[in-house]
């Protein structure tokens, strides 16, 4: 039997944390632009990089998906509902997203129907968009809210809450495959992060 560990506030992402985002917005791209984008090509955090194109380009297209069909069906990553439900018998749970404030119905929506009631609040850092004057970093809102541990996806994300969290979890993907140093720990699955935070 493990002992149970004290509780922590735990701040977690949203998009390829919870929300299946990149392999919804290729399907999505193939799809609106006759593209054949696999998982395996998304080796950057900027989306600019795989689709070959400005950033204005790129925020323009993303803008376009926010308000999809695709985006706002989109399904939860594997794994991850259960292990908000486990982690959340034992922690508090905050979500923390880069998406820009305007997204907030939608999103309250989607988490709502995939996630309900599984967390304490909901940040908006309108990291890419949005009001500038509204625009924080994430290590800003862990030490606001006293958040202890994360989880994560984006590489810049990661070594920004490293700077203020005792434990980053960096869920392993295609554009974050830099090595990491402690407090930054790479995880393959939501399993993974339950049995490390038990
Ligand atoms: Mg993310």
């Amino acid at each position: 039997m493990h002992t149970q560990k004290k509780k922590k506030i735990i701040g977690i992402d949203l998009d390829d944390v919870l929300l299946d985002f990149n392999p919804t917005l290729y399907a999505w791209h193939n799809a609106t632009y006759g593209t054949s984008f696999e998982h395996k090509d998304v080796t950057s955090y900027f989306i600019e990089d795989i689709w070959k194109c400005t950033r204005a380009e790129a925020v323009a297209k993303i803008v376009d998906f926010y308000l999809t069909d695709e985006h706002k069906n989109a399904l939860p990553v594997s794994g991850a509902v259960q292990g908000i439900e486990r982690l959340r018998k034992n922690h508090s749970l905050i979500l923390v997203t880069s998406k820009p404030d305007y997204l907030r119905p939608l999103t309250v929506k989607w988490l709502e129907k995939h996630f309900p009631a599984m967390f304490q609040s909901i940040h908006f850092t309108n990291h890419w968009l949005g009001d500038k004057n509204k625009r924080r970093t994430k290590s800003e809102l862990c030490r606001r809210l006293g958040i202890q541990v994360f989880v994560e996806d984006g590489p810049a994300h990661a070594l920004d809450v490293a700077t203020v969290c005792e434990q980053v979890f960096l869920f392993n993907r295609p554009w974050n495959q830099m090595e990491v140093f402690p407090p930054i720990v790479r995880v393959s699955s939501w399993e993974d992060i339950v049995q490390k935070l038990q």
